[in-house]
């Protein structure tokens, strides 16, 4: 006897949102007997190697539906859409990061970077900056949006009374977007291709980048956080050779993460050259080689 399924993916629809990737090439599945969809995250997005997203009707065996629409929406991350990382990388608005560092490098070599890092501007704040974090099967965690001063550099703390640090979900008010952090630079991954390659991990975007144009014989990803040196951000880089590089007053901490890691299997070496040198606490690693390369 041939078996019937009850519930099968609809033929010839058209596609709707997939609720992982946010494309459009969601296929539902219906139910057979009435032609109703089962729900809208049940079903299968067609991009199988860069989404990957099918929810199958037995799954929902022994449960409510609307217990697993609420559990998809908490545990599923939310991703960018390429057009959204477009727009924001081809505008024309003057970006206050890449101007100051056009004041320090060759214009090839910012163009090399903001290549590489997707770095893009938002108008948010006038001429800020965005830093994507992609994945290594360039999926759009999230964009990260720092004001920083186009003279010298640094992060605005606070602009306007306000605190110019957001992300791209929230300034497009992007409903239910599950934020779920990816290293940033992490998508460099799809380009190494030997395990024995260094990767140099760093607390901040704009280290990883002006570390990229001074040592480029290194992969610089960054954390973005101090408190996201831990397992969940760097298990894709698992079997590479990494040396972190912690902000001045957090060498101790990290050191005691990477033995913790190593044991877990990582090769994280954790570099204490900022220890070693005379700067205050907070300082990080970009501070200092910029400072050292004008003086
Ligand atoms: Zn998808």
């Amino acid at each position: 006897m041939i078996k019937k399924y009850k519930f099968t993916l609809e033929k010839g629809s058209e596609k709707f949102i997939c609720p992982k990737c946010k494309m459009k090439r969601f296929v539902k599945y219906i139910n057979q007997d009435n032609g109703d969809y089962l729900g809208d995250s049940i079903g299968r997005c067609d991009r199988e190697t860069n989404c990957g997203y099918h929810f199958k009707p037995n799954q929902l065996i022994n449960c409510e539906i609307i217990n697993i629409e609420a559990t998809i929406k908490t545990t599923i991350s939310s991703y960018h859409t390429d057009s959204e990382l477009e727009i924001l990388y081809n505008s024309n608005e003057e970006n206050n990061f890449l101007l100051f560092l056009e004041s320090l490098f060759d214009y090839n070599k910012i163009e090399r970077i903001k290549k590489i890092f997707k770095i893009s501007t938002s108008s948010f704040f006038h001429g800020s900056t965005v830093f994507w974090q992609i994945d290594e099967k360039n999926l759009i965690h999230a964009g990260k949006l720092i004001y920083y001063s186009k003279t010298t550099g640094r992060r605005y703390k606070t602009f306007e009374n306000t605190s110019p640090v957001s992300w791209i979900h929230k300034i497009n008010k992007i409903k239910d977007f599950n934020l779920n952090q990816c290293l940033f630079g992490l998508h460099q991954l799809q380009n190494i291709n030997n395990l024995t390659q260094i990767i140099g991990i760093v607390e901040s975007e704009k280290t990883a980048v002006i570390l990229t144009i001074m040592y480029p014989d290194y992969y610089w990803m960054a954390t973005g956080g101090k408190q996201n040196f831990k397992e969940s951000m760097l298990k894709p880089i698992k079997d590479y050779q990494i040396v972190a590089y912690p902000d001045k007053g957090e060498f101790k901490d990290w050191v005691k993460k990477a033995k913790s890691l190593n044991q877990l299997g990582y090769k994280i070496e954790v570099n204490d050259w900022l220890e070693t040198i005379d700067y205050d606490t907070g300082t990080d690693l970009a501070d200092v080689i910029l400072e050292l390369k004008n003086d």
